[in-house]
């Protein structure tokens, strides 16, 4: 009889929320799908391609157009299967079986995931209750442990807190081990240490269309590293890994920098309009909202002993947003999606307070 390895046998598949819901705000989506303009753009570039040939395996346009949009140098970007695929890669690729990693927690999931996957050694570090890290510690721990990869979100997913550009420059400067700092929610904070890339050999950064560009159906990300890793990363990715839609609607998107910009100032609007009512019922229920984190993302993070009640009871009003152990994530919807989960809100932690 055929055998599966152990790994696979207990590994779940991703288990994303699921239902439909009337308001989304479980994934950090943007709540601009593709507007008049812009679907015309890209149907107009879909109609070019040729579907008979395989596509561009190095995904130049998109890129370059990437690499326009960010200041850049196109030829530090590697283009993603969204931006999992290449933590994929990275953990797959960059370290050896048995290396240990070092992530945070709480961090996005995917780093533990994959790493798990390749059979690396991960060493979770907690961060304290600031959601804040350490960087000399974190150094120090590093170079006395033979740590050979570093992985967190700047800002983090799922806390929404930052680390200030300096820090994880100087992360990156102390450490000789690979440091990878994904950026997927840099557009709503002004951190980046994109600029840098040429002057370290060991960073690597991650970016990803799924969040303030609204892009999540084509699964598209980037890397964007020094030479000498961006050429390892080419060469241990699958040669055809993103396909020639999600090249050519890419390439339309970053050319319209005057949308992406205005989207996301309209995104950072109802983040702020979310963030300020979730602090007033942070101050009117103390007791169950415990602390709101100030937040550098599309989306807001408290924590809360009753995350698990207020999640079912928002489901229950056809409302979905993530829940973890002992805290919550809600990300950022339309003005009237915010109005009427804030009064959701209003409702179920009044109630809650009663009994
Ligand atoms: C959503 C998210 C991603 C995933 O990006 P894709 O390009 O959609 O794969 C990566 N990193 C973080 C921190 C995220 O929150």
């Amino acid at each position: 009889m055929y055998e599966i390895t152990k790994k696979l046998r207990n590994l779940k598949p991703y288990d994303p929320v699921e239902g439909s819901y009337k308001i989304r705000l479980d994934a950090n989506e943007s709540f601009f799908n593709l507007d008049g303009d812009e679907k015309v753009r890209v149907m107009d570039c879909i109609s070019e391609i040729s579907f008979n040939r395989y596509p561009d395996p190095n995904a130049t346009q998109v890129c370059a157009a990437f690499a326009e949009f960010y200041g850049v140098n196109p030829k530090y970007v590697v283009a993603g299967n969204g931006s999992d695929e290449l933590i994929s890669i990275i953990a797959g690729s960059f370290l050896e079986k048995g290396d240990s990693i070092l992530t945070f927690t709480p961090d996005f999931s995917m780093y533990a995931f994959y790493s798990k996957l390749y059979e690396l050694n991960i060493i979770n570090m907690p961060k304290n209750d600031d959601m804040e890290i350490d960087v000399e510690a974190v150094v120090k721990y590093c170079n006395l442990n033979n740590i050979k990869a570093v992985m967190f979100s700047n800002p983090c997913n799922p806390t929404s807190v930052g680390i200030k550009r300096d820090d994880v420059i100087q992360l990156v400067k102390n450490l000789d081990c690979l440091v990878v700092v994904d950026e997927a929610y840099m557009e709503f904070w002004n951190q980046s240490i994109i600029d840098m890339v040429d002057k370290f050999d060991n960073l690597i950064i991650l970016k990803t269309c799924s969040k303030a560009f609204g892009m999540a159906a084509i699964r598209l990300g980037f890397s964007i590293a020094c030479e000498k890793i961006t050429n390892a990363l080419k060469a241990a990715k699958s040669p055809y890994n993103t396909d020639s839609l999600s090249q050519a609607i890419g390439t339309v998107i970053f050319n319209q920098k005057e949308y992406l910009r205005e989207n996301t100032v309209e995104l950072l609007k109802s983040r702020d309009f979310l963030y300020n009512e979730t602090l007033k019922l942070a101050e009117e229920f103390p007791n169950i909202i415990k602390k709101l984190y100030k937040t550098c993302t599309n989306f807001v993070y408290f924590k809360s002993s009753r995350a698990g009640e207020i999640y079912k009871s928002l489901l229950e009003k056809s409302i979905s947003v993530r829940c973890f152990d002992d805290s919550m994530r809600i990300t950022c919807g339309s003005k009237d999606e915010n109005e009427i989960l804030i009064l959701a809100m209003t409702e179920i932690l009044s109630k809650m307070k009663d009994n």
